[in-house]
């Protein structure tokens, strides 16, 4: 696929996670707003995460935003969309077509979810 292509896919998948975003923010289940997740987000992931806990499927939609922004932004300036930015070598298609806004190739996404918990 070219990246015009692709750009199309991750504008809808945008399109998709800020309406999934906007709904579970009206939820009444949700204490903290979006914004002040990212915040979390963006102050240190590892540190915030038992607070975000109550809030997790949102911080995933928040993140996933995050992810498609980066992915778009890098069709923009031209670099190479497909490659994991963790070992460079190209991802799997079949694994961009499900989530064009990867950064990682499975055997990276893998290891670095193991650091993780
Ligand atoms: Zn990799």
């Amino acid at each position: 696929m070219i990246n015009q292509d692709w750009k199309k896919q991750l504008e809808d998948e945008l399109k998709t996670t800020n309406e999934e975003i906007k709904f579970l923010e009206k939820s009444e289940d949700y204490r903290e707003t979006a914004e002040e997740i990212t915040n979390e987000l963006d102050e240190d992931f590892t540190e915030s995460e038992d607070e975000i806990v109550g809030n997790q499927q949102l911080a995933d939609w928040i993140q996933r935003k995050h992810q498609i922004v980066n992915a778009l932004e890098k069709i923009e300036s031209g670099k190479n969309f497909g490659n994991c930015e963790n070992c460079g070598l190209e991802i799997n298609a079949r694994r961009l077509k499900l989530m064009p806004y990867t950064p990682y190739c499975v055997s990276c996404q893998t290891k670095l979810e193991k650091q993780v918990s």
